[in-house]
């Protein structure tokens, strides 16, 4: 996940979520997971040799659904003569979420990172852990532990510890003889351990700007030696920059390192939150000193957007609303409506049911609008009291103007 956007990572959590959210009342929904390199014309096979076994099913309706389940599959894959670069999955079958009549479903999800399982599921809710996985954060810290004895270099990835680099130095102990050999065996030795820490520097500098998108160093190590370290610049200014904290540990071996990033672990736990706590402040600022740059709820925003005029677009990851093209069988209506839920929908002319013919949720149509102008696009999670008052306060859409208009 570390080269999609917030917009991007929102849009594929929410699908996640509606399809978790769709039970089928047999065994009759549908998953099928193709990865990268699998043949399409195998695949094919599979469904065939799927569908003549599904013709078993005892219960009529339970066969009925299972096979045109497989069909609708079998019917779009034609479509596809390789799979997508990620690998491709399908979710299909007759199915309801909680409370509402059950209907014939069809996801298809080219996710965002490549799928490496190939798989086909028929149960009676979507088999979504491998999606829901690649949602798990997969960002990648640097680790660095340093005394005057020992260097080890390492990554956080996720929640894995990796270890990358051991170097350990030729710095004498700090005792030496006494009298006058005493000052030059300091000198010798500080010298020593300059050269160390250069190399140390190196290696770590080296190692930690291979990698494009490391979010922060951790640095530790036993005592003050870390401190001198950072202090007196032995890291590549690019990656002294990035250091998030210095923590002390115990060890500066491979061990270390897991004590490292235990000690650190609240503190990369709050750093999301305060990027969003800074992006709230920031509004709120606008809005208070009444700047003319603070914009907020649907229209004003959209407004704002379509003119180009938006630098930082804010939304709510709590918000639940899609924009709907629908028509009126009745009546003959078609227009377009806003609504928080994608059921039971009625024309606004006659009151009667209306079909949906297109949906999109309310944040991808206004992420979207923000890319057609290289705005940035931040989504900010309800969790923090600044959360709750972009949702609560302004309708969770929200934006920073580039300048002011009317
Ligand atoms: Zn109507």
């Amino acid at each position: 996940m570390e080269n999609i956007s917030p917009a991007e990572k929102y849009k594929f959590k929410r699908k996640i979520e509606e399809l978790k959210d769709i039970k089928g009342q047999h065994t009759e929904l549908i998953s099928l997971y193709i990865p990268p390199k699998k043949q399409i014309s195998d695949v094919m096979a599979q469904l065939r040799d799927e569908y003549s076994q599904s013709s078993n099913i005892k219960s009529k309706q339970t066969r009925k659904n299972v096979l045109s389940a497989i069909e609708s599959i079998m019917s779009q894959l034609r479509y596809f003569k390789t799979p997508p670069p990620n690998g491709v999955v399908f979710f299909v079958g007759e199915g309801a979420k909680s409370g509402k009549q059950p209907k014939m479903m069809s996801q298809v999800i080219e996710p965002p990172m490549p799928i490496s399982i190939y798989l086909y599921r028929c149960d009676s809710q979507f088999y979504l852990e491998p999606l829901e996985e690649m949602l798990e954060e997969k960002d990648s810290y640097g680790l660095l532990l340093i005394d005057r004895r020992e260097c080890t270099i390492g990554f956080l990835f996720g929640k894995k510890i990796e270890m990358a680099a051991y170097l350990t130095s030729r710095v004498p102990g700090k005792h030496g003889r006494g009298g006058q050999s005493q000052r030059r065996f300091e000198r010798l030795t500080e010298i020593a351990a300059h050269e160390w820490f250069v190399k140390a520097g190196k290696k770590a500098s080296e190692l930690f700007l291979e990698k494009d998108n490391l979010k922060g160093v951790l640095v530790g190590g036993p005592g003050p030696t870390k401190r001198m370290f950072l202090n007196q610049n032995y890291l590549d200014y690019r990656i002294a920059d990035k250091i998030l904290g210095i923590y002390d540990t115990g060890y500066t071996d491979e061990y270390g390192l897991k004590e490292l990033v235990n000690n650190a672990a609240n503190d990369l736990e709050e750093l999301d939150i305060i990027k969003e706590k800074r992006i709230m402040n920031r509004f709120m600022e606008e809005v208070r000193s009444d700047s003319g740059l603070a914009v907020y709820g649907e229209e004003e925003v959209k407004r704002a957007l379509e003119i180009g005029a938006v630098d930082m677009l804010i939304l709510s990851d709590a918000i639940r609303k899609y924009k709907l093209k629908i028509s009126c069988p009745s009546c003959g209506y078609s227009g377009e409506t806003v609504s928080e839920s994608d059921e039971d929908i009625k024309c606004p002319e006659c009151k009667s049911p209306a079909v949906i013919e297109e949906k999109k949720d309310i944040l991808e149509e206004y992420s979207d609008m923000a890319e057609q102008s290289s705005t940035k696009v931040e989504i900010i999670s309800k969790d923090t009291e600044e959360g709750n008052i972009l949702i609560k306060a302004f309708g969770g859409i929200a934006g920073i103007l580039r300048y002011k208009i009317d």
